[in-house]
């Protein structure tokens, strides 16, 4: 009795001990989150900072997000200018091995090809601008090969005893990854003859890997709200082009969206560019569902 007693308290003692050794991974983004778990599986505590449906590009850190990375062994980042917060809530963290450089932090924009680098200068009412290239890379389901390696050759460095089972974690992952992107180039087939405008240029990777075009965006640059006249040009774009679809984001605003829309006879779609955004799109495959779904759905009631 006192022994099977003693088993016990052991077994519980043990299981907390098990859980308490899980890697704590603090990261920007629920996409960088979800692709953290997808390799480190259960041997990572991923937390992500920037709630579902905020603009990242916009995002005010706060003083928990600080308290989190501090107790933080790993920092994942999108880069690209896309997190610049990021830079703050790490000073102010203060821990050199979380810092750029040090063997827990990881950019995983590192390797990526990046669209639209036009070199351009970022002045004061540019908004976030895409500066340095649009960072919206994740979109294209082909970069989790590279974000996914960022983060397994960082998780290896700092667990080694581990490092078979995240590459295995990894390898599993990109195979399943690799079945669904046959499956959304099949379902997005009648999509790719339908231009495209967005309120956010935020499309670009999903654009170029699924052959979808945008021919226009609601803001008149990244992070710069319309003005009238930028919504009269692009509702003569949309006429003159035939089109027939305007993608919103849940976090942006809806008047602008169904006014370009309504005058232009195209219908609203609405669509996550990060993981949680949709409902029940709550990890980075289910995400891609969920934007597929909405397109095929939108394209087929034209
Ligand atoms: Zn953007």
């Amino acid at each position: 009795m006192l022994r099977s007693g003693l088993i016990a308290v052991w077994l519980v003692w043990a299981s907390t001990g098990m859980a308490q050794e899980r890697i704590p991974v603090v990261t920007t983004t629920s996409d960088l989150r979800s692709l953290v778990e997808a390799v480190g599986g259960d041997r990572v505590a991923a937390t992500s900072l920037v709630p579902a449906n905020f603009d990242a590009e916009d995002y005010q850190e706060k003083p928990q997000d600080v308290v989190r990375v501090k107790s933080a062994r790993m920092v994942v980042r999108v880069g690209l200018d896309y997190d610049l917060w990021f830079d703050r809530v790490l000073a102010q963290a203060a821990r050199r091995e979380i810092q750029r450089g040090g063997a827990g932090y990881v950019d995983a924009s590192y390797a990526i090809a990046v669209l639209e680098v036009r070199g351009m200068n970022v002045g004061p009412g540019d908004g976030h601008a895409h500066g340095s290239g649009n960072p919206h890379y994740w979109l294209d389901p082909k970069n989790a090969e590279i974000i996914t390696g960022n983060i397994l050759e960082t998780l290896a460095r700092l667990d080694p005893p581990n490092s078979a089972v995240y590459e295995a974690n990894r390898t599993a992952f990109l195979a399943r990854l690799g079945d669904k992107l046959k499956e959304w180039e099949n379902k997005l087939a009648p999509v790719r003859a339908m231009p495209m405008v967005a309120y956010h240029n935020s499309w670009p990777y999903f654009a170029r890997r699924f052959r979808l075009e945008f021919v226009g965006f609601i803001e008149i640059k990244p992070g710069v709200p319309p003005a009238p006249s930028h919504l009269a040009r692009i509702i003569a774009t949309m006429k003159a082009r035939g089109v027939r679809i305007v993608i919103r984001e849940p976090h942006e605003p809806e008047r602008d969206v169904a006014f370009v829309a309504a005058r232009a006879g195209a219908s609203v779609v609405i669509l996550g560019a990060s993981v949680g955004a949709l409902l029940g799109a709550n990890d980075y495959v289910s995400m891609f569902d969920a934007n597929v779904e909405a397109l095929v759905s939108a394209a087929a009631a034209r």
